[in-house]
């Protein structure tokens, strides 16, 4: 087709090309910039979470061999799931959530997190504090079997919560970080997430034990208060 005003014609396409080739070199230097410091590819244990998609977070987790906990392989994975859990600010983590499929979970519930929850909530749910704990090869049996339902949330289901019910009162026996025997009696909430972190170790998540209807995205109020523009990361706290 011919142009009538082929002045203008070639302007505009000098235009789209420089605007076009502007947007390509920005694009392209964000991208370097945001993804210059990361590894091409990152090798689990990693410092951050993964997801709910993840294949690792489906896998019934190994048991790890007593010999091999004192072994550098296995106390780099200890290290980095305190360390990820502490980044997190999360008060449990399991292996399987920095990538590693073994039967590893850690947990921990500061005076200081307790003080997050009111009076009233620390009653109803029977949160209590304990210092960081490390199981290695947990079993858990319960001891109540009265279920209690409160909400719970996941690292690996980012930004999501639902009412899970747990049982009331388990016993976890295991090894700890030192390949030592440890034995633990927790109720209510200490039992809850001890429930929740030995879910993940069987491939399982909360979503798969909460009552469906209750599932939530806790800050939906905030969405529409800043019409949509709120953002999540997946990166560590701190
Ligand atoms: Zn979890």
């Amino acid at each position: 087709m011919w142009c009538h005003q082929p002045i203008f014609c070639l302007e505009k396409r000098l235009i789209n090309l420089v605007y076009s080739k502007r947007m390509f070199s920005f694009r392209k230097l964000a991208h370097m910039y945001r993804t210059f410091w990361l590894p091409n590819n990152p090798v689990p244990p990693y410092d951050h979470v993964c997801q709910i998609g993840d294949p690792v977070l489906r896998t019934k987790a190994e048991l790890v061999n007593p010999e091999e906990i004192m072994s550098d392989k296995i106390q780099l994975i200890i290290k980095k799931l305190r360390k990820t859990m502490k980044g997190y600010d999360a008060v449990g983590m399991a292996a399987p959530q920095i990538g590693i499929p073994l039967r590893i979970f850690a947990v921990e519930f500061s005076e200081l997190k307790k003080e997050e929850f009111s009076k009233e909530i620390i009653q109803l749910r029977e949160i209590s504090s304990f210092p960081l704990k490390v199981f290695i090869n947990p079993v858990m049996k319960v001891l109540n079997y009265t279920k209690v339902s409160f909400p719970e949330a996941c690292e690996s289901v980012k930004g999501f919560s639902a009412l899970v019910p747990r049982f009331l009162e388990v016993r976890v026996t295991g090894l700890n970080e030192r390949g030592e025997e440890v034995e633990w009696h927790c109720r209510g909430w200490p039992a809850r997430i001890c429930q929740h972190e030995m879910e993940h170790l069987n491939g399982g998540m909360f979503i798969d034990s909460m009552e469906k209807g209750s599932f939530e995205f806790p800050l939906w109020q905030k969405v529409n208060t800043r019409s949509g523009r709120l953002y999540l990361t997946f990166a560590p706290h701190k």
